[in-house]
């Protein structure tokens, strides 16, 4: 996508990376020219901007998005953000990437993603409410349970899941609990959805430290950036199987204690004073510092564009494990790969997430509700799937594990169109 690449020159930015990491991996794959054009480029994209009341009675303008990457293999499937850093070339690239990470586990979905540029802190329940519902409102053209999916990203969460859940059913008139995943369980939810993300990262992590034989978790320390949905979750399945936490952030900055910190009581510190920064007895550090601690395992769980040329070579952990989207630039993997530092990538690493989504999905569409051990069995038998597939192509080539996820998924979307045929 040659005009975009123009556009986006900044190296950090999440669709260089994207669109970087398609181009070397498609070196791998015989797929034509045109076909590989296709793949480059976004199929909808969908900007609002709307009203929201404040509860000071002035109404105040607000833009989102919501992209469709690719719906080849089912309808689309993507989170929503609502954070002050949403752009649209950020919501492309995880787009992008979530046709990529859903293909990757062979779930039957495209990829989506949406986003409103807010600070969700700055609103009042009220105007997150409404915010929420007329954000879902406005999208209504191109949501619904057989055409695309919403789920939580970045400052959403269940609630807001619930918004868009009721603003969709009372707009057809009639409850559509299949309209969005990852809502609260009495209306629809899935067991096992909220934390699914951050297990998802620990199944990868433990699957990557037992095939490099290390297999004593309390000699292995691990460092979390993020402490929300996904990070909060990771760490705290880390610390349940006898890992050592000793770093974890968040927006704010970071916190180490070399001889771990006890995950419940971090989470117990921001439920009360909103922030990690006010656990007891460890040393403060900025996010910056938190990338470089001495560690053998780092989980970046923020955002994206963390780990780049400029701290890559500082990095002390020998195995990244991508619970965020895209938190790893080009550059950086370069200097990672040759310095012979592990990765396992975003789109396997965090994929549990979209998994249980697919879950929750399945269960409204059947009416049908599993219990929580049959959603986690399920979930590690396709996470262990993910990463063998990957690993096999991965040696297959010769390539990195980043590179190995991107050509299995691209090659099966691209084997897909080849079956459809493009249309007319
Ligand atoms: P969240 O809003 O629950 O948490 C985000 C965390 O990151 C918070 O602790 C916040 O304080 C911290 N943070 C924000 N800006 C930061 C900064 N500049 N430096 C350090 N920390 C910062 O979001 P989440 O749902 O946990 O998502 C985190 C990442 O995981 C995102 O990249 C998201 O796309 C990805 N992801 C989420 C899911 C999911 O199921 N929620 C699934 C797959 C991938």
């Amino acid at each position: 996508m040659v005009v975009a690449l123009k556009e986006h020159e900044d190296r950090t930015s999440a669709y260089h990376t994207a669109i970087a990491q398609f181009n070397r991996a498609v070196q791998y794959l015989d797929i034509p020219d045109d076909l590989q054009d296709y793949l480059r480029y976004p199929r909808r994209e969908f900007t609002v901007n709307f009203p929201v009341r404040r509860d000071n009675g002035r109404a105040e303008m607000f833009t989102g998005y919501r992209v469709h990457h690719n719906t080849v293999l089912g309808p689309s499937k993507g989170g929503i953000r609502f954070t002050l850093g949403v752009t649209l070339d950020e919501i492309r690239a995880l787009a992008m990437w979530m046709t990529w990470k859903c293909a990757l586990v062979n779930l039957p979905y495209g990829g989506a993603k949406g986003g409103v540029v807010v600070d969700p802190k700055s609103l009042s329940m009220g105007e997150l409410e409404r915010l929420s519902r007329r954000y879902a409102s406005e999208l209504i053209p191109l949501i619904s349970p057989h055409s695309d999916i919403p789920a939580p990203d970045m400052g959403t969460n269940p609630q807001v899941m619930a918004w868009i859940m009721d603003t969709y059913s009372m707009t057809v008139g009639y409850s559509v609990p299949a309209i969005v995943t990852g809502k609260p369980i009495n209306i629809g939810g899935s067991e096992g959805r909220i934390v699914a993300t951050g297990l998802g990262v620990i199944i990868s992590m433990m699957e990557a430290l037992r095939r490099h034989g290390r297999t004593s978790p309390a000699d292995i320390r691990v460092v979390v950036q993020g402490f929300g949905n996904v990070g909060s979750s990771a760490a705290a399945y880390a610390q349940e199987n006898g890992f050592t936490v000793v770093g974890v952030s968040d927006v704010g900055g970071g916190i180490y204690k070399a001889d771990g910190l006890d995950i419940d009581m971090v989470k117990s510190t921001v439920a009360e004073t909103g922030s990690v920064m006010h656990y007891p007895g460890a040393d403060q550090v900025t996010n910056e510092e938190l990338l470089v601690l001495p560690c053998d395992v780092l989980i970046p769980a923020a955002l994206e564009g963390q780990i780049t040329q400029k701290n890559a070579d500082q990095i002390q952990a020998t195995l990244i494990v991508e619970g965020a989207n895209g938190p790893t630039t080009p550059e950086a993997d370069d200097i990672l790969n040759d310095r012979g530092v592990l990765l396992i990538p975003d789109i396997l690493a965090n994929a549990g997430g979209v998994v249980v989504s697919y879950f929750e999905w399945v269960q409204d569409l059947q009416s049908f509700f599993w219990d929580e051990d049959e959603v986690f069995r399920q979930l590690r038998r396709i996470m262990v799937r993910g990463y063998d597939f990957t690993l096999r192509i991965a040696e297959e080539h010769d390539i990195d594990m980043r590179t190995a996820a991107q050509v299995g998924s691209i090659k099966r979307v691209a084997d897909a169109v080849q079956t459809r045929g493009f249309y007319p």
